[in-house]
């Protein structure tokens, strides 16, 4: 038998919730049903996952903790853009070959075109902006390093990067006294993150996907030939299962999980709309999408109704002490880069989970051992397009639609556990401060 009940929504104060109005709200799983699939996270992974299997026919529901876009797929920075994978284009390369790599960037691609043809196809404004992204040296030797990109992008992936010298750039509208040069990557666009992923629920429900809000994943155990997850109120039985919780995971469902992902955060603030003075006073009135070249890198955007986002990246713990740390480093930054807006107040601030794995990759496939349960995480903080184009292929690896060397050898390592993982916070923290260092 089963019977829902209507939730409470829990905001986290972002600029995306107040940009659109209150979304529906998705009942809780109150007693107990049995699906083909079940999926464990409504973000663009678990919801593109049901969306296709939806079309397809297969009876499939998402269970959510929270609502649709609780975790990072509402909260992100709205950079719909290639990435996914901590490994650069020259990393890919060395470890996986020329081949492999080329696949995956056409992936990555793949993912970003997809976004597009979805909001083409399904109608819905998203607020898109910004044709392609571009990186910012933030010292001079890094420009020297974007400038040799642009020969090894093209000849390698067919790529058609530009760059702009240091004096080029104000006049192209990103003005700053720390941008020594850029690399225009013709990839991508901008979109409000949290439009899309109501939409792409939106779909799931129109398709015949089930959602369930408030209902977060207990336990998730072999039950004879079916699996079978606990909730607070019920319980589903499905023959196969879609792990989609990335950052927001719990450790322990399943238990092959613990220690093998880490989630970290990163944070953004969204100012109030500038003036065309304080545009000017800066020198910036570039759309484009932009991110520096730390490794600890800051993202930024001017968005449609003339507000400024600025993302960093870096905070690992959420007690307040951390958090108001991370979000003083943020604005401090902010004011560094962007000396003209030092006045200029954030009327949003917020952050979310971003999940890294060990050796930097995502996974998408079949978990080693657990017939029927499968994973599709781990964007390492590029999840807009990543996640959307993975969350279809592995519903196709569910149908077996797909093979798994239809995939790009990248997305096909499983997770391995990271050694000693309840110290993986404290280790990343070492490697935070070594970063930083290497980025002055
Ligand atoms: C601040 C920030 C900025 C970012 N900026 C960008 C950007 O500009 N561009 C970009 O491409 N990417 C960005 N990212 C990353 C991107 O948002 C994510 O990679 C992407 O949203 C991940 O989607 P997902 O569906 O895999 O996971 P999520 O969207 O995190 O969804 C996982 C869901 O699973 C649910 N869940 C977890 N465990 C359970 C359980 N046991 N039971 C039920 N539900 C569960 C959670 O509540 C959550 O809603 C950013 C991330 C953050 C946090």
């Amino acid at each position: 038998m089963l019977q829902t009940q209507s939730e409470t929504r829990r905001t986290i104060g972002s600029y995306w919730e107040a940009s659109i109005p209150q979304p529906r709200a998705d009942r809780q799983l109150i007693g107990n049903a049995l699906f083909d699939v079940a999926v464990i996270g409504g973000g663009y992974a678990g919801l593109s996952a049901a969306l296709k299997l939806a079309e397809a026919g297969v009876s499939v529901c998402v269970l959510e903790a929270e609502h649709v876009g609780y975790g990072a797929s509402g909260r992100n920075g709205g950079f719909c853009c290639m990435g996914g994978t901590k490994l650069d284009e020259h990393q890919l390369l060395r470890k996986f070959g020329l081949e492999e790599a080329r696949r995956f960037v056409a992936y990555q691609v793949a993912g970003v075109n997809l976004v597009a043809q979805r909001l083409d196809s399904w109608g819905v404004d998203a607020g898109r902006h910004s044709k392609g992204e571009i990186y910012l040296a933030h010292r001079p030797k890094d420009a020297v390093g974007l400038r040799s990109e642009v020969a090894f992008l093209k000849e390698t992936f067919g790529i058609r990067a530009r760059f702009l010298a240091k004096d080029e750039l104000e006049g192209e509208g990103y003005g700053g006294p720390n941008f020594h040069g850029g690399l225009h990557v013709p990839y991508g666009f901008a979109l409000n993150p949290m439009i899309y992923v109501q939409a792409l629920a939106d779909q799931v429900r129109k398709s015949g996907g089930k959602i369930f809000g408030k209902s977060p994943v207990t336990s998730l155990n072999r039950d004879g030939d079916r699996w079978r997850l606990e909730t607070e109120h019920g319980f589903v039985r499905a023959r196969k299962v879609v792990l989609a919780g990335n950052g927001y995971a719990r450790e322990d469902v399943p238990k092959w999980l613990h220690g093998r992902t880490l989630p970290v955060m990163s944070s953004i603030q969204v100012t109030r709309p500038l003036s065309d003075g304080e545009l000017s006073a800066q020198g910036w009135r570039s759309e484009t999408m932009a991110a520096d070249t730390r490794t600890l890198l800051h993202y930024f955007r001017l968005l449609p109704d003339g507000r400024f986002l600025f993302g960093t990246r870096g905070g690992l713990f959420e007690n307040s002490a951390a958090l108001t740390s991370m979000q003083n480093r943020a604005r401090s930054d902010f004011e560094a880069m962007f000396p003209a807006w030092a006045h200029v107040e954030a009327d949003f601030n917020w952050y979310g989970h971003i999940c890294l794995a060990r050796r930097l990759t995502p996974f998408v496939g079949e978990v080693p051992g657990a017939a029927g349960l499968y994973a599709a995480m781990g964007w390492h903080g590029s999840g807009i397009a990543m996640a959307s184009i993975s969350g279809e292929k592995v519903a196709g690896l569910i149908m077996g639609k797909l093979r798994p060397e239809d995939l790009p050898a990248p997305l096909l390592r499983p997770f391995s556990r990271f050694p000693l993982p309840a110290l993986r916070k404290l280790y990343l923290q070492g490697a935070y401060w070594w970063y930083g260092l290497k980025d002055r």
